[in-house]
């Protein structure tokens, strides 16, 4: 039995999935982890690596306390619920989920994708931003950028274009997709990990993520965060997504 039919036995209901079985299935065809590692269960809300008004003037800190305490603590509270009814499951780290959603069904494939989407992008984002954050990359990534988008400012051409073509909310980013640097967007809380893509940097857009201070003016909101993207763990991201 592959890791995919499993998930479509436990989507299901149909039966009970011995959790060897998915352990062994795991190291097989484990997901990449997207820079803050595998998630394990039950999920819980990570510590952000600065205050809440660390990454002032870019992003307030009434946005970061609310974003970070209500809605990621949201994703995880609904996430840990929607797990609770299916033990199979529970072996699973957030990323292998994301991996393998097409084979869930629904209803569960979309709380699934929702909520562990929403635990597992916010974890990546907070480790993405830093109070010493703004720049440009260096290194290899610095590299990857020039070769893959000719420039550092063709780059950030295209992810802003992404962020604000995004209809509604969802995210914004930059990702490795066999081998290559490429900017796209996700609606709502998918992942790029559920598309084959490992996330470099990403931007929510949601706008739960600028609207007490920007309010309609997201690209007033990109153009802040990227003063405050942290492109040392960017080029950690993008060295374990080559990895
Ligand atoms: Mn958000």
């Amino acid at each position: 039995m592959t890791r995919r039919d499993a998930i479509r036995v436990i989507g299901g209901g149909a039966a009970m999935v011995g959790l060897g079985a998915l352990a062994g299935l795991k190291a097989a065809e484990a997901a990449p982890a997207a820079g803050t590692g595998a998630t394990r269960q039950p999920f819980v809300l990570p510590k952000l690596g600065y205050a809440y008004d660390g990454l002032e003037p870019h992003i307030d800190a009434l946005t970061m306390e609310i974003h970070h305490s209500k809605h990621h603590a949201a994703y995880i509270k609904n996430a840990n619920k929607a797990l609770e009814g299916h033990p199979a499951l529970l072996g699973m780290t957030a990323e292998e989920i994301l991996g393998g959603l097409p084979s869930v069904e629904e209803p569960l494939r979309s709380t699934l994708r929702n909520n562990v989407g929403g635990h597992v992008n916010h974890s990546f984002f907070w480790t993405i931003l830093s109070p010493r954050g703004g720049g440009a990359p260096a290194g290899e990534l610095a590299e990857a950028i020039i070769r893959d988008f000719g420039s550092f400012e063709a780059m950030r051409t295209k992810v802003n274009e992404a962020a604000m073509k995004r209809f509604g909310s969802g995210w914004a980013w930059l990702s490795l997709r066999a081998g290559k640097l490429s900017v796209h967007s996700t609606a709502n809380q998918d992942s790029p990990l559920s598309e084959g893509a490992v996330p470099v940097i990403g931007i929510d857009v949601w706008e739960h993520a600028y609207y007490l201070k920007h309010q309609n003016l997201r690209a007033d909101y990109v153009e802040a965060f990227w003063k405050a993207v942290d492109w040392e763990q960017a080029g950690r991201n993008y060295a374990a997504a080559r990895a």
